[in-house]
């Protein structure tokens, strides 16, 4: 069992490529964990229209490629929570799939960050990110997957232009590295700062109903009931 707060903390490096499904009402979603940190990436699809988009391509985009194209998928959009180089290391192998390239969604407060390899140089890595993003993502706005809707909450303090991704009906918060089982997201990197991310859980994560299911950047699954009354920095 990998401690996620370790993992979030972008401490561990190990082995990966694990892989799982689950279906949420019409959405279906295939979570990987690839790269050097053990970056959960989600593919997830409509089961209506099969179209797909990757949240976070981490690495071995590849494996993402092939995950759709084995059930039929078409993947439209790449989203990004935010642009840390361990959740976007798979982005340019995703998006070169198609022609024209797969159109990349971010934050703007993010685009230096994503300019700057979403600090790979800190840790001695480079990578490719990709595509430069197209699609700016506002706080509020809804993105369309099939019949499935997206809202995006702006929630800065792990880096400036970090969002979530809420699907109201199938109960599920895609939340990168704001919170994890048990932990939260690191702020010792440029962008971050402690205050603002307890904030930004406070009013992005824990204002939704306790059966909402946290699917993090790193680590397990788990539920916003279960990080309010568990939590040990939300005490
Ligand atoms: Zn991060
Ligand atoms: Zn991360």
């Amino acid at each position: 069992m990998i401690d996620p707060a370790i993992v979030g903390r972008l401490g561990f490096f190990g082995q990966s490529s694990k892989i799982s499904e689950t279906d949420f009402n019409m959405l279906t979603i295939i979570s990987f964990t690839l790269g050097p940190v053990m970056t959960n990436s989600y593919l997830i699809s409509d089961a209506d229209t099969g179209e797909a988009v990757v949240i976070d391509p981490a690495d071995e985009g590849h494996l993402i490629v092939e995950g759709a194209k084995k059930r039929g998928w078409r993947i439209t959009n790449i989203w990004l929570t935010h642009a840390h180089f361990d959740h976007l290391g798979g982005a340019a192998s995703v998006a070169d799939e198609s022609s024209p390239p797969t159109p990349v969604a971010l934050h703007p407060d993010d685009y230096p960050l994503w300019h700057a390899q979403g600090g790979a140089l800190l840790f001695g890595m480079h990578i490719d990110p990709g595509p430069e993003p197209s699609i700016d993502l506002q706080h509020g706005q809804i993105l369309h997957l099939g019949n499935n809707q997206f809202e995006v909450r702006h929630a800065p303090g792990h880096t400036n232009g970090h969002v979530m991704f809420y699907c109201e009906k199938a109960k599920v918060l895609f939340c990168g590295d704001v919170i994890f089982q048990g932990s939260i997201g690191r702020t010792d990197l440029p962008g971050g700062d402690f205050d603002t991310l307890i904030k930004s859980i406070r009013t992005q994560v824990l204002t939704l109903p306790d059966d909402t299911r946290l699917l993090c950047g790193h680590g397990p699954e788990t539920t916003v009931g279960r990080e309010r009354s568990y939590n040990p920095f939300l005490k």
